[in-house]
């Protein structure tokens, strides 16, 4: 997978400011207020910034968290985990393996059949409800 590198300035005109805060700064979405909390739309939710399919509407479940909540993604390959010491807390990170941006955290409260929740931003995602889930 080629990587996309671009510099802050250019994530910045690319994005809203509450996106780049998000995504490229890492700053997470109150609950109960992003755009895909309650969507239970057919669909692909895609990387706000690259592009790449992350997530099938097909794996996400209402968690009841506030958060857009996926059992898995597309496939392994497409997001990165980090451990994240932030916020007093031990978490692992989700990122965009194309191009790094924070989509959110993943953990091991799930449902079947992965036992994981990748606890995501909606402001991470743009679903194309067009792409028929698989
Ligand atoms: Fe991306």
């Amino acid at each position: 997978m080629s990587k996309v590198i671009k510099s802050d300035d250019e994530w910045r005109a690319e994005l809203s400011s509450e996106e780049y805060e998000i995504t490229r700064r890492a700053a997470t979405e109150q609950a109960f207020t992003g755009e895909y909390c309650e969507t239970k739309t057919p669909g692909k939710y895609l990387c706000r910034c690259c592009g790449e399919p992350l997530f099938d509407s097909r794996t996400k479940y209402d968690s009841g968290s506030g958060w857009p909540s996926f059992y898995e993604p597309i496939n392994s390959d497409v997001v990165d985990t980090k451990e994240d010491r932030t916020m007093f807390m031990l978490r692992t990170e989700v990122l965009c393996s194309k191009c790094d941006a924070h989509l959110g955290h993943v953990f091991p409260d799930g449902p079947e059949p992965t036992g994981l929740r990748f606890c995501m931003n909606s402001a991470s995602l743009k679903l194309d409800p067009t792409e028929p889930s698989e």
